[in-house]
């Protein structure tokens, strides 16, 4: 059974025509629910009555969690290749139902066999889509692997491989975004994992540049693991038991092998393998890993859920009395981060669960430490009791994008366990070998989830430093190709990622498409500008700089994408070039401008 869970504000859902032979006789056409847990359920070959109450209850706790007193149940066929015959699923789909009316919770179900028109709006918070699949026997292993191993192509032919379509979607999605920029894609043939061009990787690498100049200034070192390992690993890490629905399973000369879907047991394994004085701690290990999860594929949506995910992940290994001054830094790093893309965040410091690891003072302790730090560093935090994972108390942040969405980033973990596990020890001040405390962290989270709220924040209009291309260099006629070309290289030269348009296309033209590639600059080259040895800049929203020595340019945007400024500073009145002759006159530059301005 394939369940894709999801928290929402509203469903709607409006019969068309029945699907099938099979279906359910309703009068009721069309129907509307707010502030429901919503299961949109494939009933699988195989599946049975246990199968399916387990999944009910699984829902049913979800629901209470989240503090949702409804419950829709939605049959939708796309989530699984092996589905069940329509009569036998339709029978188990109402068995579904009927178990969940036991509970307290109001149960609604959409009908049966028909072909519906959906809509969703889905809550923003981090758990509001969930994918879950139940089968029998899912432990046995040889028959995960025989599950896993990857069905020959149907047909092999140019048919297969193909794009993504992202069409229809609403314009201020980020796979929409990214077809006009030509930021990345997804492939039919690798299901939920981006395929990055050039211009989006750009985007990538100067969010990992910005971090590692953070890394470099709180002193980490980066790391580097393979993506795959023997099992064995994840059984001495414990995350066998939790995760081995989610892990690719490979096989490989007999031994099960898998991909990793974390980087915390091969971080272990480097801090492992050398002797460790309590001198040489804090040891903050850091790594840029792609890390594999098996998600289902129909619950993928672009960039926020995918199954090759990159964390700027890194994991902290302290003494008992450095914990303190760690937590304090990392929370400093995430304000200094968040602050950059003007993107708000709160905290929620979460506690320990009923069933835990570890005993009641260490839980005490860390708690503490995780409270004080936050106070530190004044971020305000709203506690939630119990919500912590069964290994230690963590701190998560929310960060809220331009669409008032909020978005889970960051967490910060604080681990007794994972060392014991691993039996990592350093020696103490005083001789003897003492276990470190680990401390988990991330700050974007995941990148990929990263790029995509940002891409939809800016909507496309990202900040010069993060920006594909920063200029574009265009010319008004011929006789200033020469020049331009002068200006583009001045422009590569000083490290600046430009773009030289010289063609004979109409300016209008020229312009509209720098538009459309949301690039900050534009300067644009005419007889004026040649003879002035000057530049026009033309800036977002229209802004219009004339007569600008390129120097003072160059300088100002250098200085713009080094502190990695969200303004245009050129624009403001102060930042006027000294050198600057009187402005010039308002003949055809202008004119053009304006004329621009109105499409
Ligand atoms: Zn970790």
């Amino acid at each position: 059974m394939k369940i894709l869970q999801l928290d929402v504000n509203r469903i709607g859902f409006k019969l068309i025509a029945p699907e099938a032979k099979v279906y359910e006789q309703t009068d009721q056409k069309e129907t509307s629910v707010d502030n429901a847990v919503v299961l949109l359920t494939s009933v699988e070959a195989e599946d049975s009555e246990e199968i399916a109450s387990k999944a009910v209850k699984d829902a049913l706790d979800f629901a209470t969690k989240q503090k949702r007193t409804t419950l829709v149940f939605y049959p939708f066929a796309h989530l699984s290749g092996n589905l069940e015959a329509p009569q036998r699923a339709m029978k188990l789909f109402h068995y579904m139902v009927s178990e969940a009316k036991k509970s307290k919770l109001n149960v609604y179900s959409a009908p049966f066999g028909w072909n519906k028109a959906l809509t969703l709006d889905v809550k923003g918070h981090p758990l509001a889509e969930m994918s879950r699949s139940y089968a029998k026997d899912i432990v046995t292993e040889e028959k995960t692997h025989l599950t896993l191993l990857p069905p020959k192509p149907k047909k092999v032919d140019l048919s297969i491989v193909r794009k993504s379509d992202f069409s229809g979607l609403p314009d201020a999605d980020h796979r929409s975004i990214a077809e006009k920029l030509n930021l990345f894609s997804f492939q039919e043939v690798s299901p939920g994992m981006a395929y990055w061009h050039g211009d989006g990787y750009i985007v990538f690498k100067e969010l990992v540049r910005f971090i590692r100049e953070k890394l470099d200034e709180y002193g980490y070192e980066e790391i580097a693991t393979p993506a795959f390992a023997n099992v064995a690993l994840w059984h001495v890490s414990g995350h066998i038991d939790h995760y081995r629905n989610n892990m690719f399973l490979l096989s490989s000369e007999g031994e099960e092998m898998a991909l990793k879907p974390m980087n915390c047991p091969s971080t272990m394994l480097v801090f492992k393998s050398r002797k460790w004085s309590y001198r040489d701690l804090p040891v903050r290990l850091a790594d840029f890993d792609k890390l594999y999860r098996n998600e289902i594929s129909g619950a993928l949506t672009g960039l926020f859920r995918v199954r090759e995910i990159t964390q700027d992940d890194a994991h902290l290994f302290v003494t008992d009395g450095q914990v303190q001054g760690e937590l304090t830094a990392v929370l400093k790093l995430v304000g200094e981060l968040y602050r950059k893309f003007n993107l708000p965040f709160t905290a929620k410091l979460s506690t320990m669960p009923d069933s835990h690891l570890g005993d009641e003072e260490l839980w005490e302790r860390a708690t503490t430490a995780l409270r004080n730090a936050l106070e530190a560093n004044h971020v305000p935090y709203t506690v939630k009791e119990k919500e912590g994972a069964f290994y230690g108390p963590k701190i998560d942040f929310d960060v809220m994008d331009s669409m008032k969405r909020e978005w889970q980033c960051a967490t910060v973990q604080l681990d007794y366990q994972l060392p014991q596990r691993f039996g990592l020890e350093y020696t103490g001040e005083d001789g003897k070998p003492h276990t470190p405390v680990v401390i988990h962290r991330v700050i974007y989270g995941s990148l990929e989830r990263f790029i995509g709220i940002l891409t939809e924040h800016y909507q496309g209009k990202f900040p010069t430093w993060l920006a594909p291309v920063q200029v574009k260099v265009l010319t008004i006629s011929e006789q200033a190709n020469q020049y331009a070309q002068e200006v583009y290289a001045k422009l590569r030269e000083s490290k600046i990622r430009a773009e030289l348009d010289v063609s004979d296309k109409t300016l209008d033209y020229k312009i509209r498409e720098g538009q459309v590639k949301q690039v900050p600059y534009m300067l644009i080259l005419g007889a004026k500008e040649v003879e002035q040895k000057k530049v026009a800049i033309r800036g977002r929203g229209n802004r219009q700089k004339l007569g600008v020595g390129l120097e003072h340019f160059i300088k100002s945007l250098q200085k713009e994408i080094e502190e990695r400024d969200e303004g245009q500073n050129i624009f403001l009145s102060g930042a006027e070039p000294k050198e600057a002759p009187a402005a010039a006159k308002p003949t055809t530059t202008k004119a053009r401008g304006k004329k621009a301005a109105e499409k």
